[in-house]
């Protein structure tokens, strides 16, 4: 199970600091689940520092595609991977509302993302709550944001489905509405890689992600982690997501949890 959080611009670098500092005390030692923290991108350097010797991964929460350039206010894929970073979001729901990220430029950052050895955590979700609508939405995202992806690649895929209406709220979408997307985001991956690389990228969950409500959504195994917000700014009640997430997913018939391992594995290739 991948559980994880992008504390966005939501704290002072004081603040990244010590939040950092408890996830670490607090995030470590959970066995069963891989934990990453996504903090701004000024503290990289203290995240390296901080997160040391620990097994909570981290990285950033957006990035250009471009190694160097022309391009004010960017920050590079290597920058992250200098600090190392080995995880970037890309196309959350904000950066496409306010900062016109568009499907397009998610697969030009994705396809970079997967050369510079980061893995690329891929953000889709319908605006609005309608089921056949939602698949439709998300499925085509999901296509463009893969499109020039290898099968080989596809171990390091994380896609995210935080529909946007539930980002922010008093509520998450209910599990039964989750579990029917995950599996839709899934039957695309099977009809563009086939069903054994299909199977490959791990589908998390985001929006509104509470500690009482992450063993329900975690219940299913086509959930195979939670992307979390405001909830995680509190690292106690970060840990408590965890630990409900992975007692209701070992308790799952068919478990998920024993099953990834994050980071999976060093990545050396730079490939152009
Ligand atoms: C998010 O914005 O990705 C998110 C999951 O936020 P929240 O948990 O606060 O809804």
């Amino acid at each position: 199970m991948l559980i994880g959080s992008s504390c966005k611009m939501h704290l002072s670098v004081d603040e990244v600091r010590d939040w950092l500092r408890r996830c670490a005390a607090l995030l470590a030692p959970i066995d069963g689940v891989d934990v990453f923290v996504l903090p701004p991108f000024v503290c990289l350097p203290m995240a390296a520092a901080e997160l040391r010797g620990t097994r909570v991964a981290y990285g950033s929460q957006n990035m250009h595609w471009e190694e160097r350039g022309a391009f004010t206010g960017e920050v590079s894929p290597t920058m992250i991977t200098a600090f190392g970073g080995t995880i970037v979001e890309l196309g959350h729901a904000e950066r496409r509302r306010h900062f016109g990220e568009t499907d397009a430029t998610v697969n030009l950052k994705v396809r970079s993302a997967l050369r510079h050895g980061l893995r690329p955590i891929i953000c889709v979700g319908e605006q609005a709550r309608a089921a056949p609508v939602a698949d439709d939405t998300v499925q085509a995202q999901v296509r463009h944001a893969l499109e020039g992806v290898a099968a080989e690649d596809l171990d390091e895929v994380v896609i995210a489905y935080e529909p946007v209406w539930a980002i922010g709220q008093a509520q998450a979408a209910e599990p039964a509405y989750v579990f029917d997307r995950h599996r839709a985001i899934r039957a695309v991956l099977v009809d563009t890689y086939g069903t054994a690389a299909g199977a490959r990228p791990t589908i998390i969950y985001g929006g509104s992600v509470a500690p009482d409500n992450a063993g329900e959504l975690a219940a299913d195994p086509a959930v195979q982690g939670l992307f979390v917000g405001r909830s995680a700014l509190n690292p106690e009640s970060f840990r408590r997501i965890i630990v409900e997430a992975a007692t209701s997913a070992t308790s799952s018939p068919s478990s998920t949890v024993a099953r990834s391992s994050w980071p999976r594995r060093a990545r050396t290739r730079t490939r152009h």
